[in-house]
């Protein structure tokens, strides 16, 4: 077992574990108890290869970049994830456990959206499989993302505004786990990013490891090695840069760079730039590291892409991070902004703002000439143009 990944009592070095509520205890224990095992099921990973395929579009294309990469004097390839169904990598980790929530006999879904990517993604599985789907989204989010939201009615879910606090995706969060614990037998809970009590993280991951697989057999026949020398994604809670690590984390010669959103600067006041402003603590239900006051308060993100706008990360980033594994760095919304018009000139391809973040970090690399380079492109711009339009005046 890679020292990378989770051990059996779910942790990652330090980091990870299921801090929950005893009332939570039954939920959990049954995902814990039962996820590796259904997993491994012939008839689970036919139907989910199956899914993959024939519904998102997979394996989604290795695109060698070539005028981007004659810009950064590197060999640059695409993974290409915003070419899925529904513009994301968000749909690999709702299907896989919308199988695994009809192996576990339940018969209704929950979730918890902030900028409503998630939430399409999870209404869109839920659809697919005929099953009730709620989707609790914070008050304010509910205003700011019309367009998920008319997209998850449209799909047959039901959005509850979650009314307290900040009226944002924590309070949606409190409430979806409010849900999940007055619904226990029936009811699972989608998680959307490599967050949450143990084994989330890790199921995620695995769900989202197709990234990193389909690369290496993509890379071998493209360039004759199944490695390259750097891989980057850009990190919210951290699942597209999970599944693009995945593979990747025993060979030690791959180097590992995750772009964090820095919003107007990191010492601004308004990033989310986790590792370089967190501290150790517990944030929805496992220890790692989260943006906190000295007294333990959680700091509201920001960041203009909402993708990215989370005040933690998952408890795998911690650890790579703290075992020094993997490198954490940081774009500006500036940054971010300009890479995504760059990367729309150079290639013709419109980048979700959380992608661009990703792309920003190549000006900063200095490469030599012979590096291969895979950028993950996590999802499609269509839902930025807004955010693209007001920013370049267009
Ligand atoms: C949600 C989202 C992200 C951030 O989530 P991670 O769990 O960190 O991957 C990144 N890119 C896109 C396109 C997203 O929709």
């Amino acid at each position: 077992m890679s020292k990378y990944q989770v051990n059996d009592k779910g942790y990652y070095g330090p980091f990870g574990g299921a801090y929950i509520p005893e009332m939570l205890y039954p939920n959990v224990e049954e995902l814990q108890n039962r996820y590796l095992q259904i997993m491994e099921e012939p008839s689970f990973k036919e139907e989910f290869e199956q899914l993959l395929t024939d519904y998102v579009g997979r394996p989604s294309p290795l695109y060698h970049a070539q005028r981007l990469s004659k810009k950064y004097n590197a060999r640059i390839f695409l993974k290409r994830e915003d070419l899925n169904h529904t513009g994301a990598h968000k749909i690999n980790n709702t299907i896989g456990q919308i199988l695994l929530a009809e192996r576990l006999g339940k018969k209704r879904i929950i979730a918890e959206t902030g900028a409503g990517q998630h939430g399409v993604a999870t209404a869109t599985v839920c659809a697919l499989k005929g099953l009730e789907c709620v989707v609790y989204m914070g008050e304010i989010d509910i205003q700011r993302q019309a367009p998920n939201v008319a997209r998850m009615k449209m799909m047959g879910a039901t959005v509850v505004a979650a009314q307290s606090g900040s009226k944002t995706l924590k309070d949606a969060t409190n409430e979806a786990l409010r849900d999940w614990i007055n619904n226990p037998v029936d009811t699972h809970y989608i998680i959307g990013s490599v967050v949450g009590p143990h084994p989330y993280p890790d199921l995620v991951a695995r769900f989202q490891s197709i990234i990193s697989k389909e690369t290496k057999i993509q890379l071998l026949s493209k360039t004759g090695k199944s490695t390259p020398d750097v891989v980057m994604a850009c990190v919210g809670g951290g699942s597209n840069a999970a599944g693009m690590f995945y593979h990747f984390l025993d060979d030690e010669d791959v180097k590992l760079i995750a772009v964090e959103a820095a919003g107007h600067g990191v010492h601004s006041g308004e990033s989310a730039a986790t590792t370089l402003l967190g501290k150790e603590g517990v944030l929805h239900g496992s220890r790692s590291i989260l943006m906190q006051t000295t007294d333990g308060q959680v700091v509201e993100p920001y960041s203009i892409s909402a993708g990215l706008d989370y005040p933690g990360i998952g408890p795998q980033h911690a650890w790579l991070f703290k075992s020094g594994r993997g490198k954490y760095v940081s774009a500006t919304d500036d940054e971010a902004m300009q890479a995504g018009l760059e990367l729309t000139k150079l290639e013709g391809i419109i980048p979700a703002i959380e992608s661009s973040h990703a792309l920003a970090y190549l000006q900063k690399m200095n490469f030599s000439g012979d590096e291969t380079v895979v950028v993950c492109l996590s999802g499609r711009g269509d839902k930025d143009l807004d955010n693209y339009m007001k920013y370049f005046n267009l």
